[in-house]
């Protein structure tokens, strides 16, 4: 298997590396407008959505399927754009954080 820091953000321009102890003080979901809300019905845990993510804000739950850190999540919408199946929308969230 693949470990996370094999894979995260590698070859990736233009996206900032934040460190998963520095997100986690960062709070950047007070930015957010619209959250992510993953449907498991629909997910294939491909993990796409975790490996995306430019906030580290992407957890994966002991079944495998991903799990939102509303603290650091900053709702941009990567996570939901590229999810093969459609598993994530994004809802309106104007309280963030
Ligand atoms: S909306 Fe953006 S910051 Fe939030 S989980 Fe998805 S990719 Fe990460
Ligand atoms: S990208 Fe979509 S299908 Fe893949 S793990 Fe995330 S929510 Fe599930």
């Amino acid at each position: 298997m693949i470990e996370e820091h094999q894979i995260k953000y590698r070859g990736v321009k233009g996206i900032p590396i934040i460190k998963a102890e520095e997100a986690k003080t960062l709070k950047t979901g007070v930015w957010r407008t619209f959250k992510p809300v993953r449907d498991k019905k629909k997910c294939i845990k491909c993990r796409l959505c975790w490996q995306l993510c430019p906030e580290n804000a992407v957890k994966l739950d002991k079944d495998g399927y991903p799990i939102f850190n509303y603290d650091i999540c900053k709702g941009c919408g990567i996570c939901a754009k590229n999810c093969p199946v459609k598993a994530i929308v994004m809802e309106r969230d104007l309280h963030g954080g």
